[in-house]
């Protein structure tokens, strides 16, 4: 099938409260362009360089998610026109975020990536760590960020169970901050869980925000 078909078998498929990224981090830009053309317009890109070459060459109504891990010395490339940052995992890098969004005069969407997985290659904070950012005096000066949900990738595993209990538990998460935390800078909204692989079972334990790559674009290559 082709980009413009598995793109809009996806959308009719979902919920309306879930939005959907089309990840199309190794793909081509005119990739996103055919997505593009059938009406797309949320994108998401795990480097930064990748998607600052895909953000010159594409469209400028297109809204740019970084989902892959951020070095702090890099935030500055992207501050500029990124719509939401996915993968935050440390207060060092909020305050860069928050400092090169100051820069250009706006605010920046977050989501705050919590570890939820059973395997040690994923990034993250764990509950504790994301507990103690949002209670941080240094998380509350901050004028120029706001935390709009959270984000987690679950074990790549057959194991279904496995998947929604570590989905489920991300959810109590955003459950409990939403209760418990209530800042200017706090606007729990959005959950950001599911992939290709496992998007159904996200959007049953609660997902707002789908990523969603090779269902849509075919099978990555790697070089
Ligand atoms: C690549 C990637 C996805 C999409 O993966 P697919 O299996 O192609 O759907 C989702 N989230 C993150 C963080 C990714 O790096």
């Amino acid at each position: 099938m082709s980009i413009k078909e598995n793109l809009l078998n996806i959308k009719k498929s979902l919920p309306s409260q879930v939005k959907l990224i089309a990840v199309s981090k190794t793909y081509p830009a005119s990739a996103v362009e055919e997505a593009y053309k059938a009406g797309h317009r949320i994108f998401g890109e795990n480097k930064v360089q990748e998607m600052s070459e895909k953000h010159e060459q594409l469209p400028k109504d297109i809204e740019w998610h970084l989902i892959g891990h951020l070095q702090s010395n890099k935030v500055k490339y992207i501050a500029p026109f990124v719509a939401m940052i996915h993968s935050v995992d440390s207060l060092k890098l909020l305050q860069e975020i928050n400092k090169q969004a100051q820069k250009n005069n706006r605010v920046i969407k977050c989501l705050l990536q919590i570890y939820i997985a059973s395997e040690e290659t994923k990034f993250g904070l764990d509950k504790e760590e994301c507990k103690a950012l949002l209670s941080s005096a240094e998380f509350n000066a901050m004028r120029n960020i706001e935390i709009v949900g959270l984000m987690g990738m679950a074990t790549n595993t057959d194991n279904a169970l496995q998947i929604k209990t570590e989905f489920a538990s991300l959810r109590s998460l955003f459950n409990e901050i939403r209760t418990n935390y209530i800042h200017k800078n706090i606007q729990q909204s959005e959950l950001s869980m599911g992939m290709s692989s496992d998007y159904k079972i996200a959007i049953e334990e609660g997902s707002t925000m789908i990523r969603v790559g090779s269902s849509i674009f075919g099978a990555r290559r790697y070089n």
